[in-house]
């Protein structure tokens, strides 16, 4: 057994748990290994600091109302609002990072530490959508055409995991677990490909259970922070955009790629495009996923199907 360093702190509305396998023989080891974390934590805090729609002065909320400008960006920003467009587009609006109303009104308005209810002041444009929002990416600015609350609640967190994962590379052997969005490096202390279960939507128990190594995991589910949905119905967090109300194509999406943003937004995407259309999205992407319907039936991409079983990213 090799000995393992965790860290755990609350960032993004849940608990992120960092863990490097190995690296602690001597004092010289454990210095550079603690800095690293620190500096992956650092980037949790940093974009949700940037991204965060429940912080009127944060990076996100000032471009949401500076409406027809071209406004410069920073480098996180951009990459999270360029990326969450092309998953748009990709989707076909399925995937819309312009629902910040949307979750407001629905009764996802509170800041997660504060409790503080927040409402964005702007007035909405009816109807506006991800095409209302412009990259420039020569001059690096993003202009906002149109009233909208942006919302990169589907991406955020997976550019945090990414950024964290690049400062622990170093390292080989580690763990970044953002809430169940994971993004699992090497191997764990037992020197075998990280196992990584899946829970099932409705019982207490897993659906599926994976070997992995080098790979992101991320997973969408119905069963997690349930809001109003307008007036005295429960919903949950993911909507879709045609009818602005929590979709009910699937129960959960689990998916399996290179880099967590990509995987936190394609599992999103995928949620609201259903069973069908999901996975031709996430094979069309060449990644790996299952995706669970309300009713419980399964559906897997053709390499979800056998080759995490054994940890397949091993034998490449
Ligand atoms: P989790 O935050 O549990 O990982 P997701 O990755 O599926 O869940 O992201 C859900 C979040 O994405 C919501 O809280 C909201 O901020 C945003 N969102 C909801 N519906 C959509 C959608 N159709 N397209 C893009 N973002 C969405
Ligand atoms: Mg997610």
């Amino acid at each position: 057994m090799n000995e393992s360093y965790v860290h755990s702190f609350s960032a993004m509305g849940t608990v992120v748990s960092i863990q490097v396998v190995g690296h602690g023989a001597n004092d010289h080891q454990r210095a550079d290994r603690q800095s690293a974390v620190e500096r992956a934590t650092e980037w949790f805090l940093d974009i949700e600091r940037t991204c965060t729609r429940f912080d009127p002065s944060s990076e996100l909320s000032r471009l949401s109302t500076r409406v027809g400008e071209a406004v410069p960006a920073s480098a996180m920003l951009f990459e999270a609002v360029r990326f969450a467009l092309a998953v748009a587009r990709e989707s076909d609006g399925a995937f819309d990072p312009t629902m910040g109303r949307s979750m407001e009104s629905l009764g996802f308005d509170r800041e997660h530490r504060t409790g503080e209810p927040v409402r964005s002041a702007a007035v909405v444009a009816t109807g506006a959508t991800w095409r209302d929002v412009v990259v420039d990416e020569d001059d690096r600015t993003i202009t906002v055409r149109r009233p909208l609350v942006l919302d990169l609640g589907a991406v955020a967190k997976g550019l945090a995991i990414d950024m964290a994962a690049r400062e622990l590379a170093p390292f080989v052997n580690f763990a970044v677990d953002a809430g169940g969005d994971l993004y699992l490096g090497g191997c764990n202390a037992s020197g075998e490909p990280w196992s990584v279960g899946i829970r099932h939507p409705r019982e207490p128990e897993l659906i599926e259970r994976v070997f992995v190594s080098d790979i992101a995991v991320c997973t969408s589910g119905d069963y997690e922070r349930i809001g109003r949905a307008g007036g005295d119905e429960p919903g949950h967090h993911i909507l879709d955009p045609q009818t602005r109300r929590s979709s009910a194509a699937a129960a959960s999406v689990t998916v399996l790629a290179p880099a967590a943003m990509v995987a936190d937004a394609l599992a999103t995407a995928a949620f609201v495009l259903g069973p069908a259309r999901g996975l031709a999205l996430l094979e069309r992407h060449g990644v790996d996923g299952l995706i669970v319907t309300p009713d419980l039936e399964r559906f897997t991409t053709p390499g979800m199907r056998s080759d995490y079983k054994a940890g397949h990213a091993h034998e490449r």
